[in-house]
């Protein structure tokens, strides 16, 4: 068999099985729905959304030819608890029950709210992967093309997509009622912001010194500046 065949086989393994085993839960997790409660269907279609929105950039983007990239020991449990808080443990939790012993009771209004902030939510986080385009790494990096982007969702806020994952950070212990599975993202998500941002405005002040500086002034970091 061509060495290359072979490479492509170990890279894709991999992926192929996570995503085997994403939908296997996901199917339980349907079928459990009236255990986990109707905001647990909307946080899985939201799921399924969230999911469509962002594969096919990180498929195009995986070409990007990277010339700088912070991976330290933080930047890595950064991302595996996010991973983790966001998606593994609701998708175990709602496909078998797991962490029912640490369900709590919520009113129907507050569930109402969580699936109400979905479309500010899938709205920003669609908008923020467009304008970025190529520009887009689930990790801290910059390639050798990275322009800066201030158009689009950007022009106002400096992290539209972060803003988009607050908004979902914040509605999922609304819909899924459960400290694991629902609440533990707000405490990672919280941490990957105050850690992550200023490591991520330093490299892209780094990279692009005055038109960062100038951009700054211009947008705000989450809510938006006053027009001038
Ligand atoms: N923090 C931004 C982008 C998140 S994606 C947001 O919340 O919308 C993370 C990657 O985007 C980083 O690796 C960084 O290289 C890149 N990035 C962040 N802001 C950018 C900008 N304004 N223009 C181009 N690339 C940017």
């Amino acid at each position: 068999m061509p060495a290359q065949r072979d490479r492509s086989m170990v890279t894709s393994l991999p992926a192929i099985v996570t995503m085997l085993v994403a939908l296997t839960l996901l199917v339980l997790a349907v079928l459990r729905w009236r255990d986990n409660g109707w905001g647990a269907l909307v946080w899985l279609a939201a799921f399924i959304a969230m999911s469509a929105i962002r594969t096919p950039h990180s498929m195009r983007n995986r070409a990007n030819v990277v010339v700088e990239a912070r991976k330290d020991a933080t930047e890595i449990l950064l991302l595996v608890a996010m991973f983790a808080a966001m998606m593994v443990l609701p998708l175990i939790h709602l496909a078998t029950g797991l962490f029912a012993f640490a369900d709590y009771a919520l009113p129907e209004w507050a569930t109402a709210i969580g699936a109400i902030a979905q479309i500010p939510f899938l709205w920003l986080f669609w908008r923020s992967h467009a304008d970025l385009g190529r520009n887009w790494s689930p990790g801290l990096e910059v390639h050798d093309a990275h322009k800066l982007v201030t158009n689009g969702v950007y022009a106002r806020i400096r992290h539209p997509m972060y803003a988009a994952i607050w908004i979902s950070a914040l509605a999922q212990p609304l819909l899924i009622h459960n400290w694991i599975a629902g609440f533990l993202v707000v405490p990672a998500f919280a941490a990957m912001w105050f850690i992550r941002v200023p490591d991520e405005e330093a490299l892209m002040r780094q990279r692009f010194g005055t038109a960062w500086d100038a951009y700054c002034i211009r947008a705000g970091r989450l809510l938006p500046k006053r027009a001038s």
